[in-house]
């Protein structure tokens, strides 16, 4: 396949935008070659500014769960575009999606909308902070939560592909208050606690690590955060901006039945608009203004576009919960394929799956947190990336990302997935 027209408009993208794209990832970087420029999509597919067809794994990160262009949700947002785009006043779609989301997910009583995941998670620590009056925060090498200056701390895919973990402009001053632990090792968390004693605010955590590819959590491990949280007046952060409306109607708190003091979404929520959210039990919510004396705002806040997509996409979901059954059994049939023909061609290498989240990493060991991996063989991966993207097929330009599954996927996709998979490992 060519990548002609692409390339052109990279180029020119080049000329305006910090290295042609407005999201990091979006670069070639890891890979090498050049970002593939979208023209439009449908379903499982992507077609691209060259008149290719691409079979997608991305999803624009995770949220079209039910494919690109899924029908109710461009409808309603067409319906409400006609109506006026933005107001900066309350509308009753606000309250329809909030009481929705509310009754999907275990555990929350009041549910505030922002633009993005970042903001959800940047406002999750201000109110933690505010609830408990304690400054430090903890969070887990290689989880991603979003670039506020608080968590740009070994934080997964972007930050690791870019090499900057620690990113300039952040100042000493924040990044000592937040601590760093290894993601599923509880002693390593309990030093940390023991260590700071009344001083820790939250511990955030991606319930399911999904931004160093996808890794599940160990038995026990949330289970055991979720004491010690209680133990020490620690609040409990679960970043489901990931996980949220796609792993269970509920997220990782139905999926293992720990629940969180606050839950962070995004991605799925908004439908494919610019969305996020963040949830908890009313008295703690209650501590942002205009009721309480935690400050969180936004012009765009609960936008009526944004909501529109987000309540079409919801409504789907929970009027069509076996939808969950579907995407797991998918992802499984395809991470048995994969596992079939990389074992046949003698290839090193360890699958992570759950639900509708997949990782292939270059490694034999398991892949349990940051470092572990870190270990696999990135030249590989380059390999496996450039000769999927010649067969058809787009998985995210970085060994370090999730695939997500989508309903749109069709077994024969699977099937053309994994035949191409065979095609190209033997060219390792
Ligand atoms: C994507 C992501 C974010 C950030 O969301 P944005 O909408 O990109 O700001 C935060 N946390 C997790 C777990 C994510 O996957």
């Amino acid at each position: 396949m060519l990548y002609k027209r692409s390339s052109q408009l990279f180029a020119d993208a080049e000329k305006v935008i910090p290295g042609g794209v407005n999201s990091p990832v979006r670069a070639f970087k890891a890979v090498g070659g050049t970002p593939i420029f979208v023209k439009s999509a449908k379903g499982a597919y992507l077609y691209d500014e060259d008149g290719n067809k691409l079979i997608d794994y991305i999803n624009s990160w995770g949220p079209m769960v039910l494919g690109h262009a899924y029908e109710p949700v461009v409808e309603a947002v067409i319906e409400r575009a006609k109506l006026g785009t933005s107001f900066g006043m309350p509308t009753e779609l606000e309250t329809q999606i909030a009481a929705l989301a509310i009754k999907m997910v275990p555990n929350i009583d009041k549910i505030r909308f922002v633009n993005s995941g970042t903001e959800a998670c940047m406002s999750a620590i201000r109110l933690a902070r505010g609830y408990t009056k304690r400054d430090k925060i903890i969070k887990f090498a290689g989880c991603y939560h979003g670039h506020s200056d608080s968590f740009l701390i070994q934080a997964g895919s972007g930050a690791i592909t870019f090499g900057s973990p620690n990113s300039p402009g952040v100042t000493a001053g924040t990044a000592k208050d937040t601590l760093l632990a290894r993601y599923n090792d509880l002693d390593n968390v309990v030093e940390l606690i023991t260590a700071n004693p009344n001083e820790i605010a939250a511990i955030i955590v991606e319930p399911v690590a999904g931004n160093m590819g996808c890794i599940p959590p160990k038995e026990g491990f949330l289970e055991g955060l979720r004491q010690l949280c209680t133990d020490n007046g620690i609040l409990l952060i679960f970043d489901e901006v990931m996980t949220g409306f796609r792993l269970a109607a509920g997220g990782v708190q139905e999926l293992v039945g720990v629940t969180s003091d606050i839950v962070c979404f995004g991605k799925v929520i908004g439908g494919g608009l610019p969305v996020g959210a963040f949830a908890a039990r009313a008295e703690i919510m209650n501590y942002l203004a205009p009721l309480g004396p935690v400050y969180q705002a936004g012009t765009l806040s609960g936008n009526p576009l944004a909501m529109a997509a987000g309540l079409a996409m919801l409504q789907a979901l929970d009027a069509d919960r076996d939808v969950f059954n579907r995407l797991k059994d998918k992802t499984a049939y395809l991470a048995a394929g994969i596992d079939r023909v990389l074992r046949n061609n003698n290839v090193v290498f360890t699958i992570n799956t759950i639900g509708s989240m997949i990782s292939v990493h270059f490694d034999e060991n398991a892949v349990v947190d940051f470092q572990t991996a870190a270990k696999g063989d990135n030249e590989t991966f380059k390999k496996f990336f450039h000769g999927l993207l010649q067969e058809g097929i787009y998985i995210a330009p970085s060994a370090y990302e999730t695939w997500f599954i989508t309903d749109a996927l069709t077994y024969e996709d699977l099937d053309f997935t994994i035949q191409a998979i065979d095609k190209v490992s033997k060219t390792f």
